[in-house]
C-alpha cells in the first residue's frame, strides 16, 4: 500500500459502510502501547481496542503462541476435536472459578449464547412454561449489535430502524435494586448486567449493588449473568470486575482481551448446572473454539495467571485517578475510574467529546468519546507510569 493517510481515508468513503466515524488517523503498525500511522507519526494508544488490547499491541508471548499455532493447525471446526481446546477450557475455568466453557468468537455472540443458555436453563431446570422466559437487563446497557441484543438496548441510535425486536426482555434502571426486585418474577431466567457499564461512560454502581444482585437472584431463583466482555480480564485491577464486591455470578461473558488483540475469542463461562443444559446440535459456531483461538486464549490466561496485569492496573489506576482528580475544575467536570479504566466528563463548553478526542490526537494520544462529552480512557495494562503521566498532560493541554 503506497497511499498516504488522507488518500486512504478518502478511498474508504465509497466502498465501506458508514457505520463508524473513526478519528482521522490511519494506523499501519503498532507495538506495546504505541501505534504508528502511515506517515510514521507515533501515538500513545489510550483506547486499546475497546479493551481488546489489555496486554498491549503484539505482546511477545501472544504473538509467539499465535505463530507456533499457525505453523501447526488453524481450524478443525467442532466436527472434530482439536488438541488445544481442552487446555484452554480447563485453564479459563480455573482462572474464573467456573466449571464449564462455551467458546465463541465475538462479544455479541457470547451475549447471544448466554441469552440462549439462560432461556434453556429456565425451561429445562427452573420449569418456566415454554416460550415465557424473561431476562432482566439494565437501562443504558451495551451488550453488542445483533438484532436480539439491540432489542433490549435503550439507545435509540442503536435500535431505530432495526425492528421488529426480540421479545422477552425487561429493562430496569441500572444501580437500582428495588426496580430489579420488582421486575424479577417466576418467568425470569436471568438478570444480565455489566458490573461496570462501559459504553455508557464507565458507570460504576454503588458498593453493594453487585452483592445485592447476587442475593436477589439467589433468593428469586434466577441466574446472574455478568457481561465482563469489557470490564474483565485485568482492566479494573482484578481478573473480573465482580471481584471488587466480591461476588460470584452464575455465568460470565468474556471476550475482547481473551483473544489478545490477535483473533476474536469470546466465551460463556459458567456453572455445570447452567452450561450443562446444552446438548449436541442445539448451539454452535464454525470458528468457536478453533485451535488458533484456543492457543492464543490459553496464552492470555497464562498471562493473567501471573497476576501481574491485574496488579499493574490497580497500581497505575492510582496515578490515573490522582491525575484526573487534578484536572477537575480545569476542563474536567467529573470522572469515574476503576483500575486503568476511566470515563471523563469534559465541560461541554470546551467542545464535544469528539472534538476533544481530535485535539488529543493532535497531542499524540488516541482516545475515543463515548456519549456526549465523555472521554473513555482504557490504555493497555502494560502502560508505564511515565506514559500514563504523559497522556494526562496531553489531556490537560487538549482542554487548555
Ligand atoms: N458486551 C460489552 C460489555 C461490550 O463492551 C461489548 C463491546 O464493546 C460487547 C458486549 C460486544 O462485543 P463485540 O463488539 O465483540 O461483539
Amino acid at each position: 500500500e503506497t497511499r498516504g493517510s488522507q488518500e486512504l481515508i478518502r478511498a474508504e468513503e465509497p466502498v465501506l459502510a458508514h457505520n463508524y466515524h473513526p478519528l482521522p488517523v490511519v494506523v499501519a503498525r503498532a507495538e506495546g502501547t504505541w501505534v504508528e500511522d502511515v506517515e510514521g507519526r507515533r501515538y500513545l494508544d489510550m483506547l486499546a481496542g475497546y479493551s481488546a488490547l489489555n496486554f498491549g499491541h503484539r505482546h511477545p508471548a501472544l504473538i509467539e503462541a499465535a505463530h507456533r499455532q499457525l505453523d501447526r493447525l488453524t481450524l478443525t471446526s467442532r466436527a472434530f476435536h482439536n488438541d488445544r481446546l481442552a487446555e484452554f477450557a480447563e485453564r479459563l475455568a480455573a482462572l474464573t472459578g467456573m466449571d464449564m466453557v462455551l467458546p465463541m468468537n465475538t462479544g455479541a455472540e457470547a451475549v447471544e449464547s448466554g441469552v440462549k443458555v439462560a432461556r434453556k436453563w429456565a425451561y429445562d431446570v427452573k420449569g418456566v412454561p415454554d416460550g415465557r422466559a424473561t431476562i432482566v437487563v439494565a437501562a443504558d446497557n451495551f451488550h453488542g449489535r445483533t438484532t436480539t441484543i439491540v432489542s433490549f438496548s435503550t439507545d435509540e441510535t442503536a435500535r431505530s430502524g432495526f425492528g421488529p425486536f426480540t421479545p422477552g426482555f425487561r429493562v430496569v434502571p441500572y444501580n437500582d435494586l428495588a426496580a430489579m426486585e420488582a421486575a424479577v418474577d417466576e418467568t425470569t431466567a436471568a438478570v444480565l448486567i455489566e458490573p461496570i457499564q462501559g459504553e455508557a461512560g464507565v458507570i460504576i454502581p454503588d458498593d453493594g449493588y453487585l452483592a445485592g444482585v447476587r442475593e436477589l437472584t439467589h433468593r428469586k431463583g434466577c441466574l446472574f449473568i455478568a457481561d465482563e466482555i469489557q470490564s474483565g480480564l485485568g482492566r479494573t485491577g482484578r481478573t473480573l470486575a465482580v471481584e471488587h464486591e466480591p461476588v460470584v455470578p452464575d455465568v460470565l461473558l468474556l471476550g475482547k482481551a481473551l483473544g489478545g488483540g490477535i483473533v476474536p475469542v469470546s466465551a460463556v463461562v459458567g456453572r455445570r448446572e447452567v452450561l450443562g443444559v446444552l446438548h449436541p446440535g442445539e448451539h454452535g459456531s464454525t470458528f468457536g473454539g478453533n485451535p488458533l483461538a484456543a492457543a492464543v486464549g490459553t496464552a492470555v490466561v497464562e498471562l493473567l495467571e501471573t497476576g501481574e496485569f491485574q496488579r499493574r492496573a490497580a497500581e497505575l489506576g492510582v496515578i490515573l485517578r490522582d491525575g484526573l482528580t487534578g484536572l477537575v475544575g480545569k476542563g474536567v467536570v467529573g470522572f469515574r475510574s476503576r483500575g486503568l479504566w476511566a470515563g471523563v466528563d469534559i465541560d461541554p463548553a470546551l467542545g464535544t467529546g469528539r472534538e476533544i478526542s481530535e485535539r488529543l490526537m493532535r497531542e499524540g494520544v488516541l482516545a475515543k468519546d463515548t456519549h456526549g462529552s465523555t472521554i473513555r480512557l482504557a490504555p493497555p495494562l502494560t502502560i508505564t507510569g511515565e506514559e500514563l503521566t504523559g497522556a494526562l498532560a496531553a489531556l490537560e493541554k487538549a482542554l487548555g
